[in-house]
């Protein structure tokens, strides 16, 4: 074992008997501050019956209630303003605040404290050093500064690893290429979506190939794409460079991260993070590899407003592989597959988004836009995709080749329209790539 390879030598290799003695330990210490500092916590467990000396092993963690998003919803703006009843720490001990996307609701605010904010840049420690950032990197992060959590965490993290760090906050796009250009940068972190389209500006705007540029690696966060093969063939070819996947969110933290040998999946970092798979039908916990169902995950260490069986709607499945790199902390295969709520039957099929990116990106004269509409007649389900042929490409040469290839990963059917390359809508952070017009009907119809 060369210890050099990981962040923290002795977590990252710890045998998974003592690493589930360490989460249970740790899972007991938080429940314990947070039913005895939270008024939110204490009063969710005393009516489930339950106070944290009811649980006596690994097993009985599952007794405690989950939390819901919409639970932290509904205690913003109370007492103490604005955060509510979940602050576990005095409001003068909040040190920072960020809020959630709020792409699936209304944004959920985020408090935290110094040492939450260490604790922050500590997780994604792990995610740079396992990807290969070392002092001698200059990162570039083409990333708007603002009050999402986004790459904040990962700039101080690079700060923390000794690597020169360079804000590209306010610039466009146009600027931020240059800035990498005029000062060699050598690893960036972005969304896969702007990921491909700062390759797109670069190659198609400003006559600069970006595989020349001497970026040599590229984290990834808030989207799916850096785990789904094609679309991380893209991006590294246009940079030249290797892609990484992570995945975070503002409520819980950066908890797990894909190692440089790119095991096609991502380690949970078992160390700060339980991870438990539910069975989205049955409720089961998932223990076993190849099953998929949604993640319910603490943060183990997380103090003002903590992360307690929190159901993030992430669909993931344990893989059943060891990785080469040596760590101990287990793969999720794929990585992040989709949201539970994005996962959606149609016709009766099971359809994720990922699945038609991974066959749309793996086409080589498709364009990198494409989306999906769902959408029904009557009682038929349709679904529309739109995809861009890209320039001397014509319908006829990947026609068969889309259509038997969606039918293959997805098991359906599709009305495909196709459209000229740069006519489809462009993204500059994440993409909303799927729109399901089925919800809207029936939302429509509870409003009136
Ligand atoms: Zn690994």
């Amino acid at each position: 074992m060369n210890s050099q390879e990981y962040w923290n030598p002795v977590l990252e290799t710890m045998p998974l008997e003592k690493l589930k003695v360490l989460q249970f330990k740790k899972f007991k210490r938080i429940l314990n501050w947070a039913y005895t500092h939270s008024k939110f916590h204490k009063a969710l467990y005393d009516t489930a019956g339950l106070t944290p000396d009811d649980i006596h092993s690994f097993d009985d963690i599952k007794k405690i209630p989950k939390v819901e998003k919409s639970m932290m919803r509904e205690i913003q703006n109370k007492d103490p303003f604005p955060y509510g009843d979940a602050l576990c720490v005095p409001l003068e001990e909040v040190s920072t605040y960020r809020q959630t996307s709020g792409t699936t609701g209304q944004p959920v605010y985020q408090p935290d404290t110094w040492q939450d904010w260490e604790w922050w840049s500590e997780c994604w420690s792990f995610v740079l050093w396992a990807q290969g950032y070392r002092p001698k990197d200059r990162v570039f992060i083409p990333f708007g500064y603002n009050i999402f959590v986004a790459f904040w965490a990962g700039h101080y993290a690079a700060e923390k690893l000794g690597c020169e760090v360079v804000p590209g906050g306010v610039l466009d796009t146009q600027s931020r290429i240059l800035k990498i250009q005029e000062l060699n940068a050598t690893a960036m972190m972005a969304t896969p979506t702007y990921v491909l389209r700062m390759a797109d500006i670069a190659k198609n705007k400003m006559g600069i190939d970006p595989a020349e540029l001497s970026i040599n690696k590229i984290t990834c966060a808030g989207e799916p794409g850096a785990g789904i093969p094609s679309t991380k063939k893209r991006m590294e070819d246009a940079w030249g460079a290797k892609v990484y996947d992570h995945s975070g969110a503002t409520e819980i933290g950066a908890w797990s991260y894909e190692c440089k040998n790119q095991p096609c999946g991502m380690h949970v970092n078992e160390a700060m993070f339980l991870v438990e798979i539910e069975d989205i039908n049955t409720g089961e916990i998932i223990e076993e590899p190849g099953r998929k169902g949604k993640m319910i995950i603490t943060a183990l260490d997380r103090m003002a407003q903590p992360c307690i069986r929190f159901d993030s709607k992430d669909v993931i499945e344990w893989d059943s592989e060891v990785c080469s790199c040596g760590r101990s902390f287990r793969l999720i295969k794929g990585g992040v597959i989709g949201r539970a709520d994005d996962i959606t039957k149609v016709k009766g099929v099971l359809l994720s988004p990922t699945a038609i990116e991974e066959v749309v990106r793996s086409i080589d004269g498709l364009g990198d836009e494409f989306e999906v509409i769902v959408d029904n007649q009557g009682d038929v389900d349709r679904i529309k995709l739109k995809v861009e042929l890209m320039p001397e490409v014509t319908k006829l040469s990947i026609e068969n080749t889309l259509k038997d290839q969606l039918r293959l990963k997805t098991n359906l059917g599709y009305q495909i329209e196709y459209y000229d390359y740069g006519s489809l809508p462009r993204y500059e952070v994440k993409a909303k790539r799927f729109k399901d017009l089925r919800k809207k009907h029936i939302e429509k119809e509870c409003r009136l």
